[in-house]
């Protein structure tokens, strides 16, 4: 049984475009075990999926203080600043199960990856982007 992270419930094994990927019901937060795979599909594509449910940061209360442990491998992940500058903080098995999004983190990561920060002004797809952009973002 592979139990979440935060939650440390069973997690649902989903599919996203016949990736198989590991989601928490209460947390929304995923495993993933390629995030590239992610960024290749189009905004629709991830809206339509089962991981809709984890590009909206609608559930802020988890504790972060505690150390992830990976939901595979059980052991310790280690956290790191996603490509340095996204400002998005991710866990990652250190052995290579995959990473740890939190709800909300994958739709930061495929804006930064797809630089919507970039241009505000633009209007490709501007509806789909303003969705997934929809989640609120961090004080800190
Ligand atoms: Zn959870
Ligand atoms: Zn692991």
């Amino acid at each position: 049984m592979n139990l979440c992270p935060r939650c440390h419930i069973a997690l649902d094994l989903i599919e996203v475009d016949g990736e198989r990927v590991l989601m928490c019901q209460r947390c929304e937060g995923v495993m993933l075990r390629k995030l590239d795979h992610m960024m290749e599909l189009s905004e629709e594509q991830l809206r339509q999926s089962p991981a809709n449910e984890t590009l909206f940061a609608d559930h802020p209360h988890v504790d972060l203080t505690p150390v992830a442990a990976c939901p595979v491998c059980r052991q310790p992940m280690r956290r790191y600043i996603y490509s340095t500058d996204s400002g998005v903080a991710v866990d990652a098995c250190a052995t290579g199960h995959g990473i740890w999004l939190d709800d909300g983190e994958l739709a930061k990561i495929y804006d930064y990856v797809h630089g919507y920060g970039a241009a505000p002004g633009a209007t490709r797809q501007e509806k789909v982007t303003e969705v997934l952009r929809g989640y609120g973002r961090k004080s800190n």
